[in-house]
């Protein structure tokens, strides 16, 4: 154990943040402004092909402003992975609407269409994919299901910052798109949101809804969050938003060496015409994935994560009984070795060695 700690996830924050930060605070002017403005214009540039982005104050918030912008309410049911973060359901939820849980593929963890198509109702408003562990949903497939539904697509991209599919972004299919900017994502503001949308209507109504439902001060259109982004915030954001492509790289390159090194677990596998931005390096252990977790921990000192050991949809806050049996499966055998950017070789090189012995030794 003298070796250092290897973390599952480390945000990288370096002097430029520090000095974009410093820089606002010399201006005097905190709140939304010239920052986030930029900030917006430069997400659409780099990660969007130039599709529009709103800030807000935090993915959730996004996703949140988004299904109420695309007109979601009560009565509503929108369909959902139950295998993801809670923040997916629970936006639909507090819109008054009801989210429908529906089952994964095992391969990539994200939703099975075909399951999908057979749970749309005539009270179905939209379908709320995740790109989990950033690897891009069916996003084709799924649009093609909407459009001969005539619902919407809508899109929780938190985890997939420049993932693709057929060299199409991520951000670029649904009526919206919503990126997460929490420290432990691809990159982050601190806390934030982007939302992307190619609908003015949706755009403008995000626009109000973030600022208590005012374009004009005093002069409120609906009735609106003070969900806005700070341009501390923002000017964090811009920075990492320069190193994004890099650490991407970075993610698919230490991606590439556990596949090629690790044995006797289940490697990521990703779909023909996929781009998958390693969010997660998510591996199967159908036998003692609990045990692989602590041993790596206590004898190896690295660190691994089990998102999501519950599924959504048996959580206390939402207390269904649908049966689910990939999202059960996966929330049984899946485990998140490290992959993030700052790895060194030396580290990737003790990941291998230590899962290989230990699932060696098990098996
Ligand atoms: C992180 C995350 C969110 C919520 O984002 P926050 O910025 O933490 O509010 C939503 N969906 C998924 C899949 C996430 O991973």
């Amino acid at each position: 154990m003298s070796q250092d700690f290897i973390p599952a996830a480390k945000p990288i924050i370096g002097a430029e943040e520090r000095a974009a930060v410093d820089a606002v605070m010399a201006t005097g002017m905190l709140a939304q402004g010239k920052q986030v403005a930029d900030f917006e214009t430069e997400f659409s540039q780099v990660l969007l092909d130039g599709r529009a982005s709103v800030a807000v104050n935090s993915g959730t918030s996004g996703l949140h402003l988004g299904l109420l912008a695309s007109g979601v309410g009560p009565g509503d049911e929108v369909i959902v992975p139950s295998f993801t973060f809670a923040a997916t359901g629970n936006s639909v939820a507090l819109t008054g609407a009801t989210p429908v849980f529906a089952d994964i593929e095992l391969d990539y963890y994200t939703l099975d269409v075909t399951h999908v198509e057979s749970l749309i109702t005539d009270k179905t408003k939209g379908i709320m994919p995740v790109h989990l562990y950033g690897h891009p949903f069916a996003a084709e497939a799924f649009a093609a299901v909407c459009g001969k539904h005539g619902i919407d697509l809508y899109e929780d991209a938190a985890q997939a910052h420049g993932a693709a599919v057929n060299g199409q972004k991520v951000g670029t299919f649904g009526k919206f798109g919503m990126f997460s900017l929490y420290p432990t994502k691809n990159m982050t503001s601190g806390e934030g949101g982007m939302v992307s949308t190619s609908d003015p209507e949706v755009e403008r109504k995000l626009r109000l809804l973030r600022n208590q439902g005012m374009d004009k001060q005093y002069e409120n259109e609906l009735v609106g969050f003070n969900n806005r982004m700070t341009d501390l915030h923002a000017a964090i954001g811009r920075v990492q938003l320069t190193k994004v492509d890099g650490w991407t790289k970075q993610r698919q390159d230490n991606a590439a060496f556990l596949t090629a090194n690790l044995e006797g677990v289940g490697t990521p596998k990703v779909a023909a015409g996929a781009e998958h931005v390693y969010h997660q390096y998510t591996i199967r252990v159908p036998e003692g994935r609990d045990e692989l977790h602590e041993r790596l921990r206590s004898g190896y000192n690295i660190g691994s994560g089990v998102y999501y050991p519950v599924p959504n949809h048996r959580l206390p806050s939402f207390n269904r009984t649908e049966d689910l049996p990939n999202t059960e499966t996966a929330a049984k055998e899946v485990l998140s070795l490290p992959v993030h950017p700052s790895l060194t070789q030396d580290d990737l090189e003790r990941i291998v060695t230590a899962v290989n012995t230990l699932v060696k030794a098990g098996a």
